[in-house]
């Protein structure tokens, strides 16, 4: 098979990721079969209704990097908007409530940011928020060409000076806590700007303050949410994909990865927890990459020709930081509760400390932060007419020794009381825990359960600087040829338009390596966000709509006067003497 062109590919898992390559790889003209434990698809990114009516997203619900999603859609020629999936723009972005009552109000309207930085930062507020929003920019632009559209394959790659000075102005060794305090002077302003790195389970104490691009987007781009469900969008790419020819097998739980070939290395299919065993060329990971590596890959008792290069890898990613895990309610609610808009952010007093209950001490803070979600105000299909479905999530630690599953139930309750309290004492709502009609809670353990994740870790490995870039577990896997991951833990990492830059990342490394064609506009040719380009198509054409950039502008007016500067310095310093005689310069003796 190693020459030969592959047929046949089997995906395990039919997350954001296995959906998106399935698809991908069908269209590339293999014949494949995606393998999933759960009766449902989208893994975390799926839906589930209550018995009496309402909807609830498992885990995602903020759409951010929207243009990513168009991408995906662009590549197998067609949009969001042809596959029927309607967006939904959240307007505010969302309330941030304190506990000394004050609320600090998000948005994409610029009129409203400014009115609000100013109230809690001065005058100059504004032009510093401006100057942290470019920044922002930057960090989003070049994360886009650099990072999320390109592959890691070796460390070499970090040495390559067309990525080391982009990189460099992505800030990837300054925490987002201590970037941002050179922009805000208050407190209040840092927490506003820094707690969006729990969108990728991490402290902003820790991570990188490249991420300021997540917050970007959602300034600049807005906060959207698909019409029925964020899962509606997988459902798109899932159809998709079956048109290609795609097979899904629900129920269907994979037990180990089968290899060998010659030298016992080669994937060749899939062991079912049933006993069945399943023949394919290739072998694609969709399922969490560090539990994957623990349990379906070929361990050294087994077969150790195989086994002495996986099993200490595996073992040590098991070592590695990973994101943290969270107790989430689904809550229906009997009647609406307006006071809260479609996103709640609720900022624990002692903001630190609640990061080190959760990063180091792996548990629940004591004043714990937390996010509360109102798919119905957004969308009203969410839920029955005068009804509200909720959704809170508080961050806590991962399953750990010193907080193992026997530990949670206990310290699930503590949650809910810590939030009914907090939420009522900064709303001023009253007896929130008699509207609550149903109740689904997902914590670490069903985490670890429902979809195999890594100590319950419900955003995959960390994105801390030794975990991202080339650092990252690779998309080929590691000591067996013909098999492949995509998903949170592997690159570009965690989010679901993130994923599904990483299922085309994937894809084309697999078409690669086969000689294969890549049935879209592969990846070195990408060209910009897949709106601009449509922007590009629709302008008019005529004079009016002719891009040129002047030359006397940014950093070309900057170039031009150093230049005329230098100039002006060496004819004074060459033409001085000879035109004024004797008289010499002030100062001469
Ligand atoms: C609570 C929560 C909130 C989130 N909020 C957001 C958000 O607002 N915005 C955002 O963009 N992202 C968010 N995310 C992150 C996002 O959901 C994930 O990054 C993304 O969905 C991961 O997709 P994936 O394909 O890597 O993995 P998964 O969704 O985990 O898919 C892997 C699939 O593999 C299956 N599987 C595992 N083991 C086996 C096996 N042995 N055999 C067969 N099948 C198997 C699993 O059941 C699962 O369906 C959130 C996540 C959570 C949990």
């Amino acid at each position: 098979m190693a020459n030969e062109k592959p047929r046949t590919a089997i995906v395990i898992g039919a997350g954001a990721g296995g959906i998106a390559i399935s698809a991908r790889l069908a269209k590339a003209g293999l014949k494949v079969t995606v393998l999933e434990k759960n009766d449902f698809t989208g893994g975390r990114c799926s839906i589930f209704r209550s018995k009496a009516g309402f909807r609830f997203d498992q885990g995602p619900s903020l759409l951010l990097l929207p243009n990513l999603f168009r991408e995906t859609f662009a590549d197998f020629g067609t949009t969001l908007e042809a596959e029927g999936v309607e967006l939904l723009q959240c307007f505010p972005n969302y309330d941030i409530w304190f506990s000394d009552g004050a609320v600090f109000r998000s948005s994409t309207d610029t009129a409203a940011m400014k009115r609000e930085i100013e109230k809690w930062e001065g005058p100059d507020g504004f032009q510093r928020y401006l100057n942290w929003l470019a920044e922002a920019h930057g960090h989003y632009e070049i994360s886009l060409q650099h990072v999320l559209h390109r592959n890691f394959t070796n460390h070499a790659q970090l040495a390559d000076p067309t990525f080391v000075a982009p990189t460099i102005a992505l800030h990837p060794l300054e925490s987002i806590w201590s970037r941002t305090t050179r922009y805000f002077w208050s407190d209040r302003l840092r927490r506003v700007f820094t707690f969006a790195t729990m969108y990728m389970g991490m402290s902003p104490y820790d991570a990188p303050s490249t991420y300021s691009l997540l917050q970007y987007t959602e300034l600049a781009e807005g906060i959207w949410y698909p019409k029925g469900g964020f899962q509606t969008i997988l459902a798109a790419i899932e159809r998709i994909g079956r048109r290609l020819g795609v097979q899904y097998c629900l129920n269907t739980p994979v037990a180990k990865v089968l290899t060998g070939g010659p030298d016992g290395k080669t994937a060749t299919g899939v062991l079912l927890e049933s006993g069945e065993k399943l023949e394919a060329d290739l072998v694609i990971v969709n399922a969490d990459l560090v539990y994957a590596y623990n349990n379906l890959f070929p361990q050294e008792s087994e077969n150790k020709s195989v086994g002495p290069t996986i099993t200490p890898y595996a073992k040590d990613l098991s070592k590695r930081e990973a994101s943290c895990s969270s107790i989430s309610f689904y809550w229906s609610f009997s009647k609406k509760i307006p006071e809260l808009g479609t996103h709640n952010i609720f900022l624990a007093d002692e903001y630190k400390e609640s990061f080190d209950a959760i990063f180091k001490r792996h548990t629940l803070p004591s004043d714990p932060s937390f996010y509360i979600n109102v798919p119905s105000r957004v969308d009203p299909t969410a839920a029955p007419p005068d009804k509200d479905a909720v959704i809170c999530l508080i961050p806590v630690g991962h399953l750990s020794v010193t907080h193992p599953a026997s530990s949670w139930p206990s310290l699930v309750a503590s949650a809910k009381k810590a939030v009914l309290a907090t939420v009522e004492k900064r709303t001023g709502l009253k007896n929130l825990e008699s509207l609550i009609m149903e109740e689904t809670i997902n914590s670490p353990p069903e985490w670890q359960a429902k979809f195999n994740l890594d100590r319950g870790a419900i955003l995959g490995l960390s994105h801390s600087f030794f975990n991202v870039l080339s650092f990252r577990p690779r998309t080929r896997a590691k000591g067996v040829r013909n098999a492949y991951f995509v998903g949170a833990s592997t690159h570009p990492g965690t989010g679901v338009p993130i994923v599904l830059a990483g299922a085309k990342i994937t894809a084309e490394q697999i078409l690669g390596d086969k000689n294969m064609e890549v049935p879209w506009v592969p990846l070195k040719e990408w060209k910009g966000d897949v709106q601009a380009k449509q922007g590009n198509e629709k302008r008019g054409g005529g004079r009016l709509d002719l891009v040129k950039r002047p030359l006397w502008t940014d950093d070309w007016n900057l170039f031009l006067w150093s230049v005329i500067g230098l100039l002006g310095v060496v004819v004074v310093f060459l033409a001085g003497p000879a035109a004024w005689g004797n008289g010499g310069f002030v100062g001469d003796w």
